[in-house]
């Protein structure tokens, strides 16, 4: 049975936990020269690397030591953002997507170092990633790993679907993308092992003491807490989705949104039947499911976001039901914990690292690819505040974004509901093209036939890649039918009603999901049309950004320091929740105008 772990919670991770000493709140003053908020991941990193060079530092944790995503996450550690590598590129051109990358491989490379440095206990690495499709396009498979490959210098590898389907033995899966030198951890004692190592490099670190209000207008700062006060020379705000009240200008430019994972109970040989493969596995899809083997022989499965905090009492049956959905094999497995966490995410879906006035520092908005993006954006900053390293500029091209107010999380969710149903569109078209290509030639429709895949051919062998562990063991071809849901003797008129179905539908779900999208640009734009309530515009923060830090073929974006819209060097503007006149009610959104319209 498991048990709570207040406030980890009834996870997996709480029950394997290393030693976890209680850390006294603050009372009384203290005066430091910088003062981290929150003792998550990016926290943590940042007041290690302060301590390690001999600055003075005091981290205000609300709760317990990563008690939030930085504790319950997956455990993956890979380079790379919560936002797509090709959409970087399209936004910052290639040679500032190969900078931000570097920073972000340097984020993997400091943890593994921390991990071995620290002989840290409990952490488990172990390597390997798996990036798999659910939809047939080797092509770009090929293509995203020649531009890693060449354009990024990352050791991946094209897999082809017969080799992935070796090692996760389910018809669901094509193509993958496999990095080997990607591995992942346990997150909890990883978090754990930080706050150790942040210690006892003279970091104090203070549990159960919120920061409840900032003045960051001096030169010395101040932090009060509801029995102390912190004085700082520098505040590094790294609070997560749950730094919200303490300074709401930052709480406006991220949607909190939830994950979730559940881990079996030990499986045996059964696992075996399933997954073979001993890296971390995830899907393509925008929020798709992650999983990996923990403890030997029981499966650790994530997957789902929501904008709705809250854990579901139906969790457990849930992600029972994902995990039956790719491996039938395993959808009675009995499920032992099930947990949910919360991330934040902006609108670019890239982390916000950086100076929001003199001597105040944000790093947030790390997503769900926070264990390499906080760990570079901790040393990023702490060597920016010690040696005035100005490399967390690179991240200037994405700044601080309102998110749309209470109306930003329902937006992100309706667009992540319309791709999640463009996806299983995409996904049954993608099966039936296959068991089609499976039947004998007289009966294969020459509109849904496609080339036989080459990859296996064409496959990207990087000198120093591992192979991926596991025996193969042959797929039984009758599963094929089962997720193609296709009958086993096709008749062509059959085919030809549920292609044109399928096409309908396919068309409409993409008339849906472009609403809402353009519904979540809309949003923005009404923010910047001044539609909707918004700060007041005070002048730019700091010094314009040096020419020669423009992006070199980067789409247009806004250069320069950290949202000067939303904070002023001299005052801390909350964004007001006005009711909307009716004046900009006209001039609002479209969708929002036909709707009244139409009623
Ligand atoms: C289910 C799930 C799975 C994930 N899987 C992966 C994965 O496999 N790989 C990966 O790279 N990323 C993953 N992530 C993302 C990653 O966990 C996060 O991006 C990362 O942990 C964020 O760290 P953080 O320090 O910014 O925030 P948090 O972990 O939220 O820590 C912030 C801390 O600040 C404290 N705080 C907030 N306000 C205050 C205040 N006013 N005063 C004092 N303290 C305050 C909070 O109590 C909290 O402890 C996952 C996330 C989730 C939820």
């Amino acid at each position: 049975m498991p048990s709570e772990h207040a406030p980890w919670g009834a996870t997996w991770y709480a029950d394997t936990m290393v030693d976890a000493p209680q850390r006294a709140a603050l009372a009384g003053d203290v005066d430091v020269d910088v003062c981290v908020i929150g003792a998550g991941l990016a926290g943590l990193t940042t007041a290690r690397e302060l301590a390690r060079r001999g600055w003075s530092v005091a981290v205000l944790e609300a709760q317990r030591v990563a008690w939030n995503a930085s504790g319950r996450n997956a455990g993956l550690v890979a380079p790379g953002f919560a936002e797509r590598l090709e959409t970087v590129v399209e936004r910052v051109g290639l040679r500032r997507a190969k900078e931000l990358w570097a920073l972000s491989s340097a984020g993997v490379d400091y943890v593994r170092t921390t991990i071995r440095e620290t002989e840290m206990p409990g952490v488990e690495q172990t390597h390997g990633w798996l990036t798999v499709r659910r939809t047939d396009d080797e092509e770009a498979v090929l293509r995203l790993v020649a531009m890693l490959r060449v354009d990024f210098g990352v050791n991946a590898e094209a897999c082809p679907t017969e080799e992935v389907r070796e090692v996760l033995r389910t018809q669901v899966y094509y193509q993958a993308v496999h990095m080997p030198e990607a591995f992942h951890v346990h997150a909890l004692n990883y978090a754990l092992g930080l706050a150790a190592a942040a210690a006892s490099a003279g970091a104090r670190i203070y549990e159960e003491t919120p920061a409840v209000a900032l003045d960051v207008l001096g030169v010395r700062k101040r932090v009060d807490t509801p029995n102390g006060r912190v004085r700082a020379d520098h505040i590094v705000l790294a609070g997560g989705p749950h730094l919200g009240a303490v300074f709401p200008p930052i709480a406006a430019t991220v949607v909190p949104v939830a994950s979730y994972i559940a881990t079996t109970v030990p499986l045996g040989e059964r696992l075996a039947t399933a997954v073979t493969y001993p890296g971390a596995v995830s899907d393509t899809r925008r929020a798709g499911d992650f999983y990996r083997v923990i403890g030997g022989d029981r499966l650790m499965w994530g997957g789902r976001i929501t904008t709705r905090i809250a854990t579901p009492r139906w969790l457990p049956r849930l992600l029972r039901r994902d995990i039956g959905r790719v491996y039938p094999q395993l959808a009675d497995v009995e499920i032992d914990h099930a947990w949910a966490g919360t991330m934040s995410y902006a609108v670019h879906r890239m982390p916000q690292i950086g100076q929001l006035a003199p001597g105040v520092w944000l790093a947030g908005a790390f997503g769900g690819h926070g264990l390499n993006t906080t760990a570079m954006a901790g040393d990023l900053i702490a060597r920016a505040i010690i040696e005035r390293d100005d490399r967390w500029r690179l991240f200037s091209a994405y700044e601080l974004v309102w998110t749309g107010g209470r109306m930003g999380p329902a937006a992100a969710q309706v667009v992540y509901w319309s791709m999640q149903l463009r996806d299983g569109i995409e996904e049954r078209l993608s099966r039936r093209r296959e068991a089609a290509r499976r039947r004998p030639p007289a009966t294969v429709e020459p509109a849904v036939g496609m080339a036989e895949p080459a990859l296996g051919a064409m496959r990207i062998e990087p000198a120093a890649a591992q192979p991926i562990a596991g025996a193969p063991e042959p797929v039984e071809p009758t599963h094929a039918w089962d997720f193609a849901g296709t009958p086993a003797t096709p008749h062509a008129r059959s085919n030809e009603r549920d292609g044109s179905h399928e096409e309908h539908a396919r068309r409409a779900l993409e008339a849906a999901a472009q609403a809402a999208q353009s519904m979540a640009q809309e949003f923005a734009q009404a923010r910047t049309d001044g539609a909707w309530s918004r700060p007041a515009e005070p002048e730019a923060l700091l010094a314009a950004t040096p020419a020669d830090e423009a992006p070199d073929d980067a789409a247009p974006v806004k250069m320069g320091e950290f949202a000067p819209q939303l904070i002023g060097a001299d005052e801390s503007v909350a964004i007001e929740e006005k009711p909307m006149a009716p004046a900009k009610v006209a001039a609002g959104p479209r969708w929002f105008r036909r709707r009244r319209t139409e009623a």
